[in-house]
């Protein structure tokens, strides 16, 4: 970020005025809690919860929760910073934030992942609001989750506030399209950028690693734009089929009977193949594009290059920061299209600003509407991420469109209000 921001302040030195950059890098406000909770056994567990209020220049402060054992101040903080630039970038007034626990859902019966939701909002709740901060879902917090600390929250303040979550259940003021948005978001930024070299996703084998909300929804709008899914995967190792991944069956194992992508492979039987973690990487296998949408730093250098030498022609980080810095630097070498995260996953941002004008205006739009809306903002992200990198004589360097654009809608807001 630092080094695009580099490239603004000589063609704009004013922009080191009063502190504005050291402001940004400085979250407003970060609340660091106790979260007790008894489990089915009766003992009392004590987990800790974060959330950081980054930068509210542009609107309340807007981002996930993420509940992982991984979680600690340090990755809510730069998941809050990148938040913030995704978010202008999104052109919603949304500003960043983020939050989570190092609470493992994994393994936890129903129960106890509500009451575990239950004390986690008992002290969230005072510090966020639809004016205020409007958090949402992230790793391992999913409408289950929401619906839990939705339902502590209208019964602590005694009001029902829609738009004080969003990634809600339908029945209660969720939006249709937001489960799908940011899958579907990043795959229509890949088929825009494809477009800049005269390409489409049609015919095009892809990788995605994950199997849960992002990986699973950019593989349904991969395959209706025509591409083969080459393999995905989880935690536990990756699948492939000579055939492409059969999608429905990946569903099936994943959100039904809730089992590991190792499954698929005995399913279907010859012509697949599961790799267990520690075996071999899924960047192993050959692909046109590869979608990283399972966590951060999975794809290293030597992945990079292994998919460079393997004719890939792009990537989009479905996921938050999953290339590492060495492996973008690979990818840009090579002239391999490379969407950062921050504009090619901003789709389930945007749908969730959306979630909150339908609940402000007491409406519900089909779902056509708002995927109509999505692939518009999606369109808009690229557009605007591409002529930037044209202005700052960089065309399809979309890390440096990316992070410039977001930076410069949050610096001007941020001087027009100033020092504060
Ligand atoms: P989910 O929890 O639904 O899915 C995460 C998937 O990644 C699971 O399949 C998980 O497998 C897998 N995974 C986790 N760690 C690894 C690993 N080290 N190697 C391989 N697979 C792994 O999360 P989401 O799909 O919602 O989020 C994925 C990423 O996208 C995160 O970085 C998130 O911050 C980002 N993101 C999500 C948005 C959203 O709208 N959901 C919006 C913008 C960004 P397992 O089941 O084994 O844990």
């Amino acid at each position: 970020m630092l080094e695009s921001l580099g490239k603004v302040v000589s063609k704009h030195p004013d922009y080191l005025d009063d502190a504005l950059i050291e402001r940004i890098c400085e979250p407003e406000r970060q609340i660091i809690f106790r979260v007790p909770w008894i489990d089915d056994a009766g003992q009392v567990r004590i987990n800790r919860g974060f959330r950081v209020q980054f930068n509210s220049a542009l609107g309340p402060y807007k981002g996930g929760l993420r509940f992982h054992p991984s979680v600690n101040v340090g990755i809510v903080k730069f998941l809050g910073f990148e938040q913030i630039f995704k978010n202008a970038l999104s052109g919603m007034p949304i500003g960043g934030g983020k939050g989570g626990s190092d609470f493992d859902p994994k393994g936890r019966s129903d129960r106890e992942v509500m009451r575990f939701c239950q004390s986690f909002m008992t002290e969230l709740w005072r510090h966020i609001g639809e004016y205020t901060d409007v958090p949402a879902g992230d790793i391992g917090v999913g409408r289950r989750e929401i619906g839990y600390m939705f339902g502590q929250f209208k019964r602590l303040t005694n009001r029902y506030e829609a738009g004080v979550l969003t990634g809600k259940g339908l029945s209660y003021g969720g939006s249709l399209a937001r489960s799908e948005a940011t899958g579907f978001g990043t795959v229509y930024f890949v088929q825009r950028m494809l477009e800049t070299r005269g390409q489409t996703l049609e015919g095009k084998r892809i990788s995605v690693s994950g199997s849960g909300n992002v990986a699973i929804y950019a593989m349904q709008k991969a395959l209706k734009f025509g591409a083969t899914i080459a393999a995905c995967s989880d935690s536990d190792g990756y699948v492939t089929d000579a055939r492409g991944i059969d999608l429905d069956l990946i569903r099936e194992i994943k959100e039904v009977r809730r089992e590991r992508v190792s499954e698929y492979a005995r399913i279907k039987g010859a012509g697949s193949q599961f790799i267990p973690a520690g075996k071999g990487s899924i960047w192993n296998v050959p692909c046109d594009v590869a979608l990283p949408c399972a966590t951060q730093n999975e794809l290293s250098s030597e992945d990079a290059t292994r998919l460079v030498n393997n004719g890939l022609i792009a990537v989009a980080e479905g996921a938050n920061m999953p290339c590492t810095p060495e492996a973008i630097r690979t990818f840009n070498d090579a002239g391999v299209l490379f969407a950062p995260g921050k504009a090619a996953n901003a789709g389930g941002v945007a749908t969730s600003a959306l979630e909150m004008q339908q609940n402000a205006s007491r409406d519900r739009w089909s779902f056509e509407k708002t995927e109509q809306r999505l692939s518009e903002i999606m369109n808009n992200i690229h557009d605007r991420c591409y002529a930037t990198s044209e202005e700052y004589d960089e065309p399809g360097n979309y890390i440096l469109g990316a992070n410039v654009a977001g930076f410069v809608q949050v610096a001007e807001a941020m001087r027009a209000l100033g020092v504060v």
